[in-house]
């Protein structure tokens, strides 16, 4: 029982008790990666609806996009199990995009511009349109993302002020294996020992992170491509550090910013990324 006295207190009692609802889109093939923002979002709002839709206007290849995981039938099967109460939203193309499978063209400036807005362009047009659609027919009061992809995430954060809906943008810690690789959607298409080796993606990028008084940008990429490439079938497609403000990749560290180390790799023709924020001890 709650006794209040004045009417702020019982405006700040009501807003507790009105329906919240819970936004996280995922594109399915589900892994513990995408639970914790569920249970995250099942731990903080009293509706949750997760949104499983494999969006073709973010995928640059073709072949990624046709080779995507489609596993429906056992992600649902995953969701019951974690609760029975969340709403599952599986849009067909014709409601998300109404007016024919085509991206919006957004401006966000200097974070869509590198890293993975170098390397596939369109995409990020692609996820700031599938994720404004979804925004605007689910109208959550919070949406969950995790920083895996935290490009994507930044962007989010820019569309949400464009969009002005008052939405909170959650941001979620990665998920990895106990050897350190970042769980992913992708993962599932790799043999057991390309697995074990692109673990080595995240234990470099934490080597990387006890250099940072004593190396230049340039020795930590030089590193960290020598690292990786050794390992048959990797190839780096870009190692970047950048400021999370703006996600401009550096050369020289200023003392005050927050930076993150970001990379995207090849196996074979699988794509991974992995990312991690560079800490000062
Ligand atoms: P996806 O299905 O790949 O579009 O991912 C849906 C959401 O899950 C995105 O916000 C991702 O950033 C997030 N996500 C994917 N992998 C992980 C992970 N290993 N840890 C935390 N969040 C993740």
């Amino acid at each position: 029982m709650q006794i209040i006295k004045t009417a702020e207190a019982l405006l700040t009692a009501l807003a507790q008790r009105k329906a919240s609802v819970g936004l996280v889109p995922t594109m399915g093939a589900l892994h513990q990666g995408h639970l914790s923002l569920i249970k995250r979002a099942i731990s903080e709002n009293t509706t949750v609806v997760v949104s499983i839709y494999i969006n073709p206007t973010q995928f640059d290849r073709k072949e990624d996009l046709t080779k995507y995981p489609r596993t429906l039938a056992s992600d649902l099967v995953l969701l019951e199990s974690l609760s029975k109460d969340l709403i599952i939203y599986t849009p067909s193309d014709e409601t998300l995009y109404p007016q024919g499978i085509v991206s919006k063209n957004y401006d966000f400036g200097s974070l869509a511009t590198h890293m993975e807005g170098a390397s596939r362009p369109g995409h990020f047009n692609g996820v700031a349109t599938v994720v404004e659609a979804l925004f605007t027919r689910v109208k959550p009061h919070k949406a969950y993302f995790g920083e895996k992809d935290f490009q994507q995430l930044q962007i989010i954060n820019a569309l949400n002020l464009q969009l002005n809906m008052g939405i909170e943008i959650i941001g979620c810690p990665i998920e990895r294996t106990a050897e350190g690789l970042a769980l992913s959607s992708r993962n599932t298409v790799l043999s057991e020992e390309q697995k074990k080796k692109a673990a080595q993606i995240y234990q470099t990028l934490c080597l990387l992170i006890d250099t940072i008084d004593t190396w230049s940008v340039n020795q930590m990429e030089h590193f960290f491509k020598t690292k990786i490439e050794a390992l048959a079938g990797f190839k780096v497609d870009y190692f970047a550090v950048a400021a999370v403000t703006d996600l401009v990749p550096v050369k020289t560290l200023e003392p005050d910013l927050n930076y993150r180390l970001f990379a995207a790799v090849f196996v074979g023709n699988i794509r991974l990324i992995d990312t991690l924020e560079l800490v000062r001890k």
